[in-house]
């Protein structure tokens, strides 16, 4: 077979997929816990909202993103991130006030391919709009700690800052500028060519960032309203016993990030793909698509590298496997009955032996044999150390005692 999957896109297949499945359910389910119904929206949008709704001057929009005109000669986007998306939406819908939205799907950016870095990657993330409120910059953060947790992802840690409003980040931007200028010759040119354009992606710079400990940090700029805000959000996860440390070059290089940014850091990947995770507050955001003025704030969650850091899946996708020894329209027919009562189960359709039929079963590493020998017989459950003849009705109950 000459096809391969394009290049940094992947086949999420058995057994490793139903890891995926898991976790995904799991976000589902947190998500819904915390009140955010789903939002399905289009895999590609207009270039221009990205171009508005992730920036221009954005590495994302200038060099990542899959543009294309389609057949009535439109540029289209495969979208690289939710927000904008998520926003429009909002906008669209005609909805006033509060709400709220989480969503799961593929997203496309073109990366230089590597572990925890693709080409077509999945995110989870949910987007509260339509409040300043810091709390709800707290249920947002939470939700997200709470769900990386649920994965039990180890050593997860959450990362948190302020970056000011258009209030206060002039000053910031300004001070930030001349200590960069005093700096340049330690930068690497790329980020010189930033200074000018958008000092704040400096700090962001994976080669330059760790170099500017003693750059000002956006915490002694705040105006009053937003260090009341930073407090109050600090005041909140504490409340809630969510653990966070303040990190000050965490930065968003665009105007209309407002106060809040966060990340979660699975300290155990290699540090170029560490981030799990990141969010924060985007007051401007719904302006800067040509709508009303809007809060609002959210995360986003690669499910890639959460899964990349869980390691290898050790769940089978099956509860058991039926072997027949009356050929397989029975089994059929008994699948159907044990599915009905939620047992995961699978059979061979093509009627071949018992003793094939247990090699299967093996191959497929099931925790749970059962052998069906016909009508009026009892059902031999087969596990490893225990054996049990039960009759077929009995046997999704031996299953839940378990
Ligand atoms: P971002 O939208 O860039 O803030 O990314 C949010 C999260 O999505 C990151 O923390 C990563 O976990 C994940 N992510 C972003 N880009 C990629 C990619 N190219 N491949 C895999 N995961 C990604």
């Amino acid at each position: 077979m000459s096809f391969q999957p394009p290049k940094g896109t992947d086949d999420i297949i058995a057994p490793e997929s139903q890891a995926w499945r898991k976790t995904l359910r799991l976000w589902d389910d947190w998500s819904e816990r915390y009140g955010y119904p789903l939002v399905n929206l289009p895999i590609f949008e207009a270039t221009e909202l990205f171009e508005r709704g992730v920036g221009e001057t954005s590495e994302v929009v200038i060099k990542q993103m899959y543009t294309f005109a389609d057949q009535g000669g439109r540029s289209v986007s495969l979208r690289p991130e939710g927000t904008a998306s998520v926003v429009r939406a909002y906008l669209n819908s005609g909805h006033q006030g509060v709400w709220k939205g989480a969503y799961s799907g593929p997203f496309f950016r073109y990366e230089r391919p590597q572990a925890g870095r693709r080409r077509q990657f999945w995110q989870v993330g949910v987007e509260y709009i339509a409040t300043p409120s810091p709390l709800a910059d707290v249920e947002v953060i939470e939700l997200g700690y709470r769900f990386i947790t649920a994965t039990e992802l180890p050593d997860v840690a959450l990362l948190i800052n302020s970056i000011g409003d258009p209030v206060c980040r002039p000053r910031y931007v300004a001070a930030l500028e001349e200590y960069l200028r005093e700096h340049e010759s330690d930068l690497s040119a790329e980020s010189v060519s930033l200074i000018d354009r958008n000092p704040l992606r400096v700090l962001d710079s994976k080669v330059d960032g760790p170099k500017l400990t003693e750059a000002p940090r956006t915490l002694d700029y705040l105006c009053e309203e937003c260090a009341q805000h930073f407090a109050s959000v600090k005041e909140g996860l504490e409340s809630l016993g969510v653990p966070y440390k303040e990190d000050s070059s965490l930065v968003r290089g665009l105007d209309y990030y407002t106060r809040t940014a966060f990340e979660y850091v699975a300290t155990g990947l290699d540090a170029a793909q560490n981030a799990v995770g990141g969010g924060g507050r985007y007051d401007g955001l719904a302006e800067a698509i040509g709508g009303r003025p809007t809060p609002g704030v959210g995360f986003a969650l690669g499910i890639d590298r959460i899964m990349l850091a869980l390691g290898e899946p050790q769940r089978p996708h099956l509860d058991a496997y039926l072997v027949s020894e009356t050929g397989p329209e029975d089994a059929l027919r008994v699948a159907s009955a044990l599915r009905d009562e939620g047992i995961r189960v699978d059979f061979d359709v093509d009627g071949r032996s018992v003793k094939a039929q247990f090699r299967t079963a093996s191959r497929l590493q099931v925790p749970v044999v059962l052998v069906w020998k016909g009508e009026g017989q009892p059902v031999d459950v087969q596990t490893e150390g225990e054996r049990a003849m039960l009759p077929l009705r009995e046997v999704s109950t031996w299953f839940s005692s378990r």
